[in-house]
């Protein structure tokens, strides 16, 4: 238990931060009772829920703040869920709510995108609907045209600069994110065993 190293526990890096952020979804599961209720029925195997799971998250989400920040944003954008179930009861509810998370990681990546479009004629609206459409949000260019006000092919261009932006920082953020893992020891080495 003691020591630097922690046991393998995830597969990759995106098995890893899937973890974290839907563990973090889970507001029962921090709860006192949940904790103590999960802890006898679950706490063997992998241990990814209960006492362990908490604990597991932590770990994941320590190494997150270790990458750079924007780095991090692009996982936490690619890998949290958009919407959540909403338990509102209004008549009119949809029965789902977009999800802070990822709504304020697309945000503040929206305008870290700003360097790759240059102060130019870039609106932030077309920055913001590129950045959601490149982590997956259903918008075709143009319907990103038709809501910004401008025609298809200024959609277009700007949403090639930013999704190379964003492909490029995302590449990174995977590469460095996996390096902080191993060095963590977080990761299982399937080569071990094997050889
Ligand atoms: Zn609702």
């Amino acid at each position: 238990m003691t020591g630097a190293k922690h046991e393998g526990i995830f597969k990759d890096a995106k098995e890893a931060i899937v973890f974290a952020l839907h563990f973090s979804d889970q507001q029962y599961a921090k709860s006192p009772m949940a904790m103590f209720l999960t802890r006898g029925a679950h706490g063997s195997g992998r241990g990814l829920s209960g006492l362990d799971g908490s604990g597991q998250a932590g770990m994941v989400m320590a190494e997150v703040i270790r990458i750079h920040y924007a780095e991090a944003l692009a996982l936490i954008a690619r890998c949290s869920a958009k919407r959540l179930r909403c338990t509102c009861g209004s008549p009119c509810c949809s029965k789902w709510t977009p999800n802070p998370i990822w709504t304020m990681a697309t945000s503040q990546l929206c305008d870290v995108s700003l360097t790759a479009v240059g102060s130019g004629m870039s609106s932030r609206a077309i920055r913001l609907a590129s950045t959601e459409k490149f982590f997956g949000q259903k918008l075709s260019i143009q319907e990103i045209a038709d809501f910004c006000s401008v025609s298809r092919k200024t959609a277009g261009e700007q949403h090639a600069k930013i999704k190379e932006f964003l492909k490029d920082l995302e590449g990174r953020a995977w590469f460095n994110f996996t390096d902080r893992l191993e060095i963590a020891g977080m990761l299982i080495r399937e080569h071990e065993s094997s050889v």
